[in-house]
This record gives structure tokens, sequence and C-alpha cells, in this order.
């Protein structure tokens, strides 16, 4: 990442809903000096421009905020990725994904033609399966190559746990793993509430039960769909988890936070990009976390894995 001191540059390639509440997220929080707005549609990208420029006057910072071009990347130090077509009635999953690999294609080969060397973060969904798709068009160090993951999914674990336990939700370590779709899971062994494993405070409190903490990783399991179900489309969550995923890597703050990442065999699956805790830097991956699960847990994680990488190859053969 370029380190002058002086300004942080944000190219969000996509202004739909989940592009622009990131956006937004960013501009409230002050996050960025310079943020460029990227869609296929210039015109919205030109409107959203607008808009967020008139707030500024109520801004924290200053920023530079305009719709640009895919040259525009060339000293960006994110390119940030939300951009995809949606299914149509009746599309089976692997077409939709031939779709959106040739919407990544056509936005991958400019951006890396403008000269971008900084880090990619994708939002699209299936983002596992997107992710591994920007790492394999660019070439860039996997490091590099960061997916939204399970970020989103543990923060809806964390919340819903804080409040079941009446515990502050920062005081929950508990993590959603694997595929950001339906077949993540929760390693409940390395859940932490505070100093103590979740599963011994379930076990001292009548109040509590294993049952109730299933019934918790099913909710969050359906959390995208019972939104999409009522307002059409999930997008201040997955905004502000992208933030949280930025302020890490500007921050060089060493912060783990559940992005999907490319793993190795030791893993227990080489080349698949899943949701796992990651040690984020200034250079976007620092460390894979390797986490020592229960054997039921490690074969519903690989079982995740493995799902990620068939999908992989229906698209990819
Ligand atoms: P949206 O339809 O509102 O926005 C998509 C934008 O992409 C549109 O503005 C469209 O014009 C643009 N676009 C399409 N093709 C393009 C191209 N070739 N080049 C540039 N821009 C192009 O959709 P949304 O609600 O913002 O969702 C975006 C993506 O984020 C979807 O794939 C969605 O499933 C995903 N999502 C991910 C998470 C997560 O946790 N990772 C959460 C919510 C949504």
């Amino acid at each position: 990442m370029k380190d002058n001191g002086f300004t942080k540059k944000i190219a969000i390639v996509g202004t739909g809903f989940v592009g622009m509440s990131f956006a937004y997220a960013l501009l409230c929080e002050g996050i960025c000096d310079e943020l460029v707005l990227l869609d296929i549609n210039r015109e919205k990208a030109i409107g959203e421009a607008m808009d967020l420029n008139h707030g500024l006057a109520f801004a924290k910072t200053n920023m530079k905020i305009f719709a640009g071009e895919y040259t525009d990347c060339h000293d960006a130090d994110m390119v940030v990725i939300c951009a995809g077509v949606s299914q149509k009635p009746g599309e089976d999953r692997i077409s939709l994904l031939k779709r959106n690999q040739a919407v990544f294609e056509s936005i991958i080969s400019p951006i890396l033609s403008s000269g971008f060397q900084g880090i990619f973060l994708v939002a699209t969904n299936p983002v596992d399966i997107m992710t591994r798709m920007v790492q394999h068009l660019s070439g860039f160090d996997s490091a590099r190559v960061i997916g939204s993951g399970t970020t989103l999914d543990t923060a809806r674990l964390r919340y819903l746990l804080g409040a079941y336990l009446s515990v502050d939700p920062k005081n929950v370590h508990a993590y959603v793993i694997g595929e950001h779709g339906d077949s993540e899971m929760v390693p409940w062994s390395q859940a932490i509430v505070g100093t103590k494993p979740i599963r011994e405070v379930v076990a001292e409190h009548q109040a509590f039960s294993e049952n109730d903490l299933q019934n918790i990783a099913t909710e969050v399991r359906r959390a995208a769909y019972q939104i999409i179900e009522v307002k059409g489309a999930t997008y201040y969550g997955i905004g502000l988890s992208l933030v949280r995923i930025v302020k890490a890597v500007f921050g060089g703050e060493n912060s783990i936070l559940t992005v999907s990442a490319r793993l190795d065999t030791g893993n227990g699956i080489g080349n698949v990009y899943a949701g796992v805790p990651c040690i984020l830097g200034r250079d976007g991956v620092r460390e894979v976390l390797r986490l020592k699960l229960e054997e039921k847990e490690k074969e519903e994680f690989l079982q995740s894995c493995r799902k990620l990488k068939e999908v992989w190859e229906e698209i990819i053969l």
C-alpha cells in the first residue's frame, strides 16, 4: 500500500445498494481522502457522487468524491467490488455465476491496465467464489485479494449471542466460518464469552441450552433470506462490514476478522477461498489462523470448503 501519509484512495465498482451503503458509511466515518465511484451505469455513479458530495459540509473530514474511469484506479489503495448481476427468473446458480464471471472479466482487466497495485476487496455474491475469481483473473498475491467472507455473519452471530446471554457482543468471541451461505458453520468449541468457553457458560445456567445455540446459528444462516423477503436486499450490515475491513487494513490494525481468504492445505483443503479468522494488516491478509476444531466441526468446515471447490470447478472447467 502506498504510504505517503497524505491520501487514502478507494475505488468502488458497483454503485448499487451495497456499494452505496459502503460509500455512505465511509463518508460518515471519514475513512478515506478520495473516493471514486464506477458503474456500468455511469449516470447512476454520477448521481451518487453528487448526492454524497452534498453531504460533505456535514461530514467529519473532507473527501474528494467523483464518478471516475477505470484509469482512476491506478493509485487507489483499495478497489472494492460490489458489482454484479442478479438472478433472472428460472436461472440456475451456475448460469448466474457465469454471467458474473463475464462481469468480473470486464472489470478486472481495465483495473489491471490502470496499473493498480493495491488491495482488492470483494462483496459480490457468491463472495467466496467471486473473490477466488478476482485472484485468478488478477494473478495478485492472495494476501491482497480479500472477500467480505463471513464478517457479516460473525457480526450477526455476536449480536444474537450478546442479546441471548445479556452480554456486550464485543465480549463474545465467536466466529462463523466456511462459505458465506448455506453451508457456513459455527465452531462452538472456539467460542468464548469474556474469559469462558461458551459451552461452560451455557452448562452453568439453567436458562441457557445447547439447543438455543443451534437455533441462533440457524437464525444467522437464514438472516439474509429473511431480510430479502421483507425488503428485497441487504446492504447496511455489509456496508459497515466492508468499512470495518478497510479500517483494519488502513490502520494496520492486525485485527482478526473472518474475511474470505485463500486457505492452504494446513487448513485441511488447499486453494479454496472461504471465511476464516485472519489477521488483517496494511498489506492485507497477514495470516490465516489455523483452528483446532473438534472432529465433527472439522468435517462440517471441510464439507463447506469442498462445496466451494466443486462450484469453482463447475464454472472454470
Ligand atoms: P445492485 O443491483 O443494487 O447493484 C449492482 C450494481 O452493479 C448496479 O449498480 C449495476 O449497474 C452494477 N454493475 C453490473 N454490471 C456491472 C459491470 N459490468 N461493471 C460495473 N458495474 C456493474 O445490487 P446490490 O444489492 O448492491 O448487491 C451487489 C452484490 O453484493 C450482489 O452480488 C449481492 O448478492 C452482494 N451482497 C453481498 C453481501 C455479503 O455479505 N458479501 C451482502 C449483501 C449483498
